[in-house]
């Protein structure tokens, strides 16, 4: 297989092919040589493990994929890339490619029928147009996976590795740290990328947690406060969750005091346990 980091030879199988990178697509391939094995490496691509890749480009990241691990299952979009892959990607035969939206497939039936008795991780350069729904899908669906390893955009890093109960933290940041341990792996610069997006970005690592999780009810009531509260965040929880509820607000103060809550904080300044005790406590109300 040829070096699909080097210009020269994207250079050709963008004039052999006739393709032209699609914005709306979310293309900025990886060109920089030390990204794509280093992803691989900290990914879990590694013997006895199958990895599902998002968005495959010409295969660059798929390569050092199926190098390492027993198989890859990749989704791409875009049919114009399928007569590129066969090629670049011709030296392995535990790739499997599916074209299609993976915001539209059965990703725990490919689980299933793709990589039986195989640990499974998710390794992606992620399309930033749709990055939080990728990762929000891939949380929620508890989906029988161990890790999430993509690059996103520098600021969506930041967003969903701050720490809950932080200023820089959002509702996606409750949310991932309710499914799983998030890391920031390292940086890359926007000249690694082909085209040059006008952001920086970064690779995060998500392990998710088999532990800590509520049960239905109190699940759901704890997205409610999430979303009512993150939506009005410069406000008190007091106001902010009483503009959304259909609840005396003198009643409100009385169960936030009930668990220790100020009704004068603000969501961002709740750790995960308290947005969890708040959902025990509301689940009949909210
Ligand atoms: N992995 C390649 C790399 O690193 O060079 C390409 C990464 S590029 C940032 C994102 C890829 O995701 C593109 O190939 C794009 O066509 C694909 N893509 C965009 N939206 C998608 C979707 N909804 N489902 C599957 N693939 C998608």
């Amino acid at each position: 297989m040829e070096n699909l980091t080097n210009i020269n030879v994207i250079k050709s199988i963008l004039e052999k092919h006739g393709f032209s990178f699609s914005k709306g697509l979310g293309q900025n391939f990886l060109i920089n040589p030390d990204i794509c094995p280093k992803i691989a490496e900290m990914g879990n691509a590694a013997p006895g493990n199958g990895i599902l890749e998002i968005g495959t480009g010409f295969g660059t990241l798929t390569a050092e994929l199926a190098k390492r691990a027993d198989k890859v299952v990749a989704i791409e979009i875009d049919t114009r890339l399928l007569p590129i892959l066969d090629e670049t990607l011709c030296d392995f035969n535990n790739v499997k490619i599916i074209n299609d939206d993976v915001m539209k497939c059965d990703i725990k039936k490919i689980i299933t029928d793709e990589f039986a008795g195989m640990d499974v991780s998710v390794c992606a350069n992620l399309p930033y147009y749709i990055t939080s729904p990728i990762i929000m899908m891939l949380l929620e669906n508890n989906l029988p996976i161990k890790s999430i390893t993509v690059m996103v955009q520098k600021e969506a890093a930041q967003r969903l590795c701050a720490k809950v109960g932080s200023r820089e933290s959002g509702a996606i940041t409750v949310a991932v740290n309710y499914y799983a341990d998030v890391k920031k792996l390292f940086s890359v610069s926007r000249g690694s990328f082909m085209p040059a997006p006008n952001v920086d970005s970064a690779v995060i690592r998500i392990d998710l947690k088999d532990t800590g999780k509520l049960d239905k009810e109190t699940e759901d009531a704890f997205f409610k406060i999430v979303k009512y509260a993150f939506a009005q965040r410069r406000k008190t929880l007091l106001n902010s969750l009483s503009a959304k509820m259909n609840i005396d607000k003198d009643k409100l103060v009385t169960i936030l005091e009930s668990i220790n809550i100020n009704p004068s904080v603000r969501v961002e300044q709740l750790d995960i346990n308290q947005l969890k005790s708040l959902a025990v406590s509301l689940k009949a109300v909210i």
